[in-house]
């Protein structure tokens, strides 16, 4: 059963969508040559208790893994779910960061990907396409479409541009819970699963990799990457879904 938001839930959630962007925000004008992922994480964590949420991370249980951090901070072939750390970020690199925060009792949940500094070509073209290819999922967000239409409008953009697509990973419902049915893939075909309805909340979620769709996950039990060590970008937004098309919340005010 995918939950339907009510409309001041919807209100709530844009609350949270807006104070998550704007955390992004800040730690955004912080990602540089040089600073730590650790670094960016305690940036985040403040950011986000001076606006009254609390990180939505920090803590999460997969069985019995703990995540013991505000964001993901995931570079290179890491896909998602990197531990931030005593890692310096240099110039060239691919690094995606994951945020979420929950406040009001609603989960807001948004990621983006940027080189550091000058970066080579394959980079720049590959986080330029995530997310071009996240603006081309959300734009299908429309009541009356299918879940498949997402995924397809991700992959057949990515695709043909040699790019691979992270399968064994998805995006997800949001709201009460971080992640709550439908699951969004990034893959798919036109007019199959679940329908779009106006009240859904989904977090769309695109992870790209400059080789193979495989990944498999670090002894940390938490960090993604990819199989071929191949770089990976991620961007992500939570969005409603409106008769009046598809409502990024995930933006700031
Ligand atoms: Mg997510």
């Amino acid at each position: 059963m995918i939950p339907i938001k009510e409309p001041w839930e919807l209100t709530v959630m844009r609350t949270a969508g807006r104070k998550l962007a704007e955390v992004v925000e800040r730690v955004r004008e912080r990602v540089a040559d040089g600073v730590t992922t650790r670094d960016l994480d305690r940036i985040a964590e403040e950011a986000i208790l001076a606006a009254g949420a609390k990180p939505a991370f920090k803590g999460y249980k997969v069985g019995r893994a703990v995540f013991p951090a505000t964001i993901c901070a995931s570079v290179n072939e890491q896909v998602v779910h990197g531990i931030p750390s005593k890692r310096v970020l240099r110039a060239g690199d691919v690094v995606s960061l994951d945020f979420g925060l929950v406040y009001g009792g609603y989960y807001a949940d948004m990621a983006y990907s940027t080189c550091i500094g000058e970066a080579d070509p394959d980079a720049v073209r590959l986080v330029a396409a995530t997310e071009e290819a996240l603006r081309r999922g959300i734009a299908k967000a429309r009541v009356g479409a299918r879940i498949g239409d997402i995924g397809h409008a991700v992959e057949s953009f990515v695709r043909p541009q040699g790019f691979g697509v992270v399968t064994q990973m998805v995006g997800h419902g949001i709201g009460r819970k971080m992640h709550e049915p439908p699951s969004v893939p990034n893959y798919g075909k036109q007019a199959t699963g679940d329908l779009l309805r106006a009240g859904m909340v989904i977090a769309i979620e695109p992870m790209i990799t400059l080789g193979t769709d495989d990944t498999k996950i670090l002894g940390d039990q938490w960090t993604v990457v990819t199989e071929d060590n191949s770089r990976s970008a991620h961007f992500e937004h939570t969005v409603a879904i409106t008769p009046a098309g598809p409502e990024v919340l995930t933006l700031p005010g």
